[in-house]
C-alpha cells in the first residue's frame, strides 16, 4: 500500500466529500459529523481519531489515493456486465424514460425512477430497508436534511426529490450495523464508492447492504446555497423549514429549476435559478473542493443508476425523464418486467446517448480533471483514472476551467465574509459579477461577451 493515512490528511487537502465512512468506522472515538464554518459537513472528533494514520482508513476512504477505484470496484461486483464504456463503466442496458404508475413521476424530481426502483424492491420483499434523504427539522436536527432508512412504502415516497445539501452516512451505516437486515443505499457517486470500500473490509455491511441504487452527480453543493436562496427571495434563514431546489410546473420544461422555501407559518417564497445570481449550476459556486478530483459522472459503481434526460425532446418535457444505466442482473430484470407490465415508459438508449445527456459534466469531470491535476494539490496527491494533462484543453477551455474552479473557492469566502458581516450584499454582488464573467467566457453573453471575442478567447 502507498502511504498510510488519517482523516486530518484527507480533510486538509482539501478532498473530504463528507461521506462519514470514517466517522462510522470510529463512533468510540468521539467522531461525528458537523458543519465547518463554510457549511460543508467534515469529521470531527478526539485527536486519535483525525490524526492516527491507519490502513482501515487509507483503504476505505473514497478519496484516499490507495483505495481501489471505479473499475476496479466495478470489475469486483459485475464481472459479467455485457458491456464496457469508457465513460458510463460497465454497464448491462441504459434506458431513457420515467415511471408511469402511480405519483412516483410528480413527486420525483425527474422521472421517478429512483423511487419506484427502491419501492418495487421493497415490495417485492428483497430488502428491509432503504437508506435515502429525506427533509429534516432544522430546529432539532441542525441541516435541512438527512439520512434515513425508510422501511414502509410510504416513507420510501416522503423521501422523493433531489436534495443539492450536505448530508452524511455515518449513523445509517451504524443503524445497519447495529440492526440485522437486507439494505439499498441511495447515493452520489462517490458515497456509492465509500459504501463498497467499507463492504470489502466489514463483512457485516458487506451482507446486509444487497443493492446499491447510485445519482448522477455534477457536484455537491454547501449548506451555504440554501441561505442564499433565502437572502435572495427576502426571507430570513431562521424562518425556513422546508426546501424545495427544483419543483415541477406542467406549463414549463423540466430543465427551468424553480426553488421554493417553505416558511414556519405556512407560507412559502420560491425562485427561479436563473434568477438568482448562483444559479447556474455549471458555474460551480458551493461546490464541495473534493468535486474537483473527481472523475465517476454517472456512479459506476451502483447496481443501478439515475440521470435526468438533459437532450432534447425529454428536457423540455415538464414532466421530467430519467437516463438509467443497469449494471445488476436482477435489477435489469426487474426493469424489463416493469416496462412488460406498463409500469415504467423506457426506452433503450446506447451508451453514447447517455454520454450526451451529461455532456458539460463529462468535459468538467474528464477533460477539466486532467487539466486540474496538472497543478498540483495541496497535501494529498489524488491519484485517479486519467493523468494529469495540460495540453488536450483549448485556451478558452482551460480559462473555463480555471473561472469554476475561482467561482467555487470564492463562492465559499465571500459568502463567509457576508454572513460574518451581516451584509449579504458583499455576496451577492460578487456572486452576480462572477455569473457575469462566466457567461462572458463560456458563452460570450453581454459587453464583457464581446471583449472575450475581440481578444479572441474563443475556441471559434
Ligand atoms: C448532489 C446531486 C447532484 C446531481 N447532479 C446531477 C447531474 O449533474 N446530472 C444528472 O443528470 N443528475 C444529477 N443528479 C440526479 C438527479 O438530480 C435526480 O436525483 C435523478 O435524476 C433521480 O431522479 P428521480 O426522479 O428518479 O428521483 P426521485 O424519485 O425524486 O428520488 C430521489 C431519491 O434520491 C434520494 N436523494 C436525494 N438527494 C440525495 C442525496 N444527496 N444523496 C442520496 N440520496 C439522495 C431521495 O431520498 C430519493 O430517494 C444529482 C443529484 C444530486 C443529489
Ligand atoms: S471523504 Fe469520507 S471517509 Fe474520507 S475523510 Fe471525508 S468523511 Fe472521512
Ligand atoms: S462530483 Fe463526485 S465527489 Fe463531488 S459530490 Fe458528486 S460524486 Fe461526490
Amino acid at each position: 500500500m502507498k502511504e498510510t493515512l488519517a482523516p486530518k490528511d484527507i480533510i486538509k487537502s482539501g478532498l473530504c466529500i463528507g461521506c462519514g465512512s470514517c466517522v462510522a468506522q470510529n463512533k468510540a472515538l468521539e467522531a461525528r459529523m458537523e458543519f465547518d464554518p463554510y457549511g460543508q459537513l467534515k469529521p470531527k472528533g478526539s485527536r486519535q481519531f483525525l490524526q492516527t494514520p491507519s490502513s482501515q482508513f487509507t483503504l476505505t476512504c473514497p478519496f484516499s489515493p490507495a483505495a481501489k477505484n471505479e473499475n476496479e470496484l466495478a470489475a469486483e461486483r459485475y464481472p459479467a456486465a455485457p458491456h464496457t464504456d469508457g465513460y458510463i463503466g460497465r454497464f448491462t442496458q441504459s434506458y431513457i424514460g420515467y415511471v408511469a404508475t402511480g405519483g412516483f413521476r410528480m413527486q420525483g424530481s425527474s422521472g421517478g425512477m429512483v423511487s419506484w426502483v427502491a419501492a418495487e424492491l421493497m415490495r417485492r420483499g428483497l430488502i428491509d430497508g432503504v437508506a435515502h434523504v429525506v427533509p429534516a427539522d432544522p430546529e432539532k436536527d441542525g441541516r435541512f436534511f438527512k439520512f434515513r432508512i425508510s422501511r414502509s412504502l410510504e416513507a420510501i415516497n416522503q423521501g422523493a426529490q433531489s436534495r443539492y445539501y450536505p448530508i452524511d452516512m455515518s449513523e445509517i451505516l451504524e443503524e445497519i450495523r447495529q440492526v440485522p437486515g437486507r439494505y439499498a443505499i441511495v447515493g452520489i457517486p462517490c458515497f456509492i464508492k465509500a459504501v463498497h470500500l467499507l463492504r470489502r473490509e466489514d463483512p457485516v455491511l458487506q451482507e446486509r447492504i444487497v443493492y446499491t441504487l447510485g445519482l448522477f452527480c455534477g457536484h455537491m453543493k454547501s449548506a451555504r446555497f440554501v441561505e442564499s436562496f433565502a437572502w435572495q427571495m427576502d426571507v430570513p434563514i431562521e424562518d425556513v423549514t422546508q426546501v424545495a431546489y427544483r419543483t415541477k410546473h406542467p406549463e414549463r420544461p423540466a430543465n427551468w429549476y424553480n426553488a421554493r422555501l417553505t416558511l414556519k407559518d405556512g407560507s412559502s417564497v420560491n425562485k427561479d435559478w436563473w434568477h438568482l445570481a448562483d444559479g447556474d449550476w455549471g458555474a460551480g459556486y458551493f461546490m464541495n473542493p473534493a468535486c474537483n478530483f473527481c472523475d465517476d459522472v454517472v456512479g459506476e459503481t451502483a447496481d443501478i443508476s439515475f440521470g435526468d434526460a438533459w437532450i432534447e425532446p425529454y428536457a423540455s418535457d415538464s414532466g421530467g425523464n430519467n437516463v438509467v444505466v443497469i449494471r445488476h442482473a436482477l435489477v435489469q430484470q426487474m426493469i424489463e418486467e416493469g416496462i412488460a407490465h406498463g409500469d415504467l415508459h423506457l426506452t433503450p438508449v446506447d451508451a453514447a446517448t447517455v454520454v450526451q445527456t451529461q455532456a458539460a459534466g463529462f468535459r468538467q469531470r474528464r477533460e477539466g480533471m486532467a487539466y486540474r491535476l496538472s497543478w498540483g494539490n495541496k497535501g494529498v496527491q489524488p491519484i485517479k483514472r486519467l493523468p494529469p494533462d495540460a495540453l488536450t484543453p483549448t485556451r478558452n477551455r482551460k480559462l473555463i476551467y480555471r473561472m469554476r474552479y475561482w467561482i467555487s473557492e470564492g463562492s465559499h469566502r465571500f459568502f463567509h465574509l457576508a454572513r460574518k458581516t451581516g451584509k449579504p450584499n458583499i455576496y451577492i454582488k460578487w456572486a452576480r459579477m462572477a455569473a457575469a464573467m462566466y457567461h462572458a467566457l463560456a458563452y460570450q453573453r453581454g459587453k464583457l461577451g464581446k471583449l472575450v471575442q475581440k481578444l479572441k478567447l474563443t475556441d471559434a
